[in-house]
C-alpha cells in the first residue's frame, strides 16, 4: 500500500478575513493546490484532504435566517452538506489543473461524508461552538430560546448561536475513501468536521445539529486509513508557547507527553490551537506516527519534516 498522507486546511486556507466572496475562494484554494500538487509530482500520491467550513457554514445559515419565511429552513447537518458540496468541487477543479500542468491526471474525488457522533455525547448537553452571524434583536433572540436554541452573549457585538461540537467516533464513509485511493484518486472528506449523524438502532442514520471540530474528524480520518502522516495547516507558522507574549518561542519537534503538558498549562487557544494540538496528540498517541502543525504556505516542507510542529510519540 502506498503510504498515505492527510491533509487538513483551515478556514483561513479558504475564506480570507473570514469570509470572501466565492472568488476570493476559489483563489485561495487554488494557490494552496499548487502545493498539493507539489506533493503529488514527487510521488506522494495517496492524499487525502480535509478542511474546515466555519465562516462557510455560518454563511449558509445566514441566508437560512433570512430566507425563513420564504422557504423552510434547513437544519444544520444540511448546512454542513452543502460546505462540503460547494468546497469539495472547487478543491477537485483547481488541483485537476495543477495536476495536469505537472502532465499528472490522477482524479480528484469529494466524498460528501458523515461522522458518527453519540446521541449522548455531553457536548449536545453544553453547545460551546459559535457559528453564524450576531443576533441584535434581544426578542428574537428570547424567541429562539424558547425553541430550544442556545446563544452566547457579547455585551456590544450582541448574540451568538451556539451549538453542539460531539466528538466524532467514526467516519461512516471510511470504506468509500479507501475504494478510491485503492483505485488511485485523490480523496477530500470529512470536510467541515463532517456530517454529524448518530446511529438509532432501528433506521438509517440521522443527522443532527451540531458542528464536529474539523481537525479532530481528520486526525480520527488519518487513523482510520492508516495514514503514515498527518498535517495540520493553518495561519501560523507553527505551535508556540508563551503565544503572543514577548518570550514567546516556536516549537520545532515536541513529544506528545511535552505537548500535552504545555495544553495542561494553558497554552493554547480554546477555540483555535488548543483542537489543533489535541487532534495531533490523538493521532500520534494511537498511531505511533508523526503529526505535524504548520502553515498553509509551507506545506512541503512541513510534510518532508523541515517546517511547522513536528509532533512525535518520543
Ligand atoms: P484555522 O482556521 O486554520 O482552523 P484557527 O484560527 O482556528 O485557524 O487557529 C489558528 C490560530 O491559533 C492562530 O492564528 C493563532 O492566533 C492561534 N493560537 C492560539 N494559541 C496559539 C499558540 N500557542 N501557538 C500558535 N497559535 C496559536
Ligand atoms: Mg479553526
Amino acid at each position: 500500500m502506498a503510504s498515505r498522507t492527510v491533509l487538513a486546511f483551515g478556514g483561513n486556507a479558504i475564506a480570507p478575513d473570514g469570509a470572501g466572496t466565492a472568488a476570493q475562494q476559489t483563489e485561495r484554494l487554488w494557490s494552496t493546490m499548487g502545493q498539493v500538487a507539489e506533493l503529488v509530482a514527487e510521488g506522494r500520491t495517496a492524499l487525502v484532504l480535509t478542511h474546515g467550513n466555519g465562516p462557510q457554514v455560518g454563511n449558509v445559515l445566514i441566508k437560512n435566517e433570512l430566507a425563513r419565511d420564504v422557504v423552510p429552513p434547513v437544519p444544520l447537518d444540511w448546512c454542513v452538506a452543502q460546505t462540503q458540496a460547494t468546497i469539495g468541487f472547487t478543491i477537485a477543479d483547481t488541483l485537476t489543473y495543477e495536476l495536469a500542468q505537472r502532465g499528472l491526471d490522477q482524479p480528484v474525488v469529494p466524498v460528501v461524508s458523515r461522522v458518527l457522533v453519540a446521541a449522548d455525547d455531553p457536548g449536545f448537553g453544553a453547545p460551546s461552538k459559535p457559528i453564524g452571524p450576531w443576533l441584535r434583536d434581544e426578542a428574537e433572540v428570547r424567541r429562539r430560546e424558547a425553541e430550544g436554541l442556545a446563544f452566547t452573549h457579547v455585551p456590544g457585538r450582541g448574540w451568538r448561536r451556539l451549538v453542539a461540537s460531539p466528538q466524532p467516533l467514526r467516519s461512516v464513509d471510511r470504506p468509500a475513501v479507501e475504494l478510491l485511493l485503492d483505485d488511485g484518486a485523490i480523496v477530500v472528506a470529512n470536510g467541515g468536521g463532517g456530517i454529524p449523524v448518530v446511529d438509532d438502532g432501528d433506521g438509517p442514520l440521522r443527522g443532527v445539529e451540531a458542528v464536529i471540530d474539523k481537525d479532530l474528524a481528520g486526525a480520527l480520518l488519518a487513523e482510520e486509513i492508516g495514514a503514515d502522516s498527518f498535517a495540520i495547516l493553518t495561519d501560523v507558522a507553527g505551535v508556540a508557547v508563551d503565544y503572543g507574549t514577548p518570550s514567546q518561542r516556536w516549537l520545532e519537534t515536541v513529544t506528545v507527553a511535552e505537548l500535552r503538558e504545555f495544553a495542561a498549562q494553558g497554552q493554547f487557544g480554546a477555540g483555535s490551537m488548543g483542537p489543533k494540538v489535541d487532534a495531533a496528540c490523538r493521532f500520534v498517541e494511537r498511531t505511533g506516527r508523526r503529526a505535524v502543525i504548520g502553515a498553509l504556505e509551507d506545506i512541503v516542507a512541513a510534510v518532508h519534516g523541515d517546517a511547522g510542529t513536528q509532533v512525535v510519540a518520543s
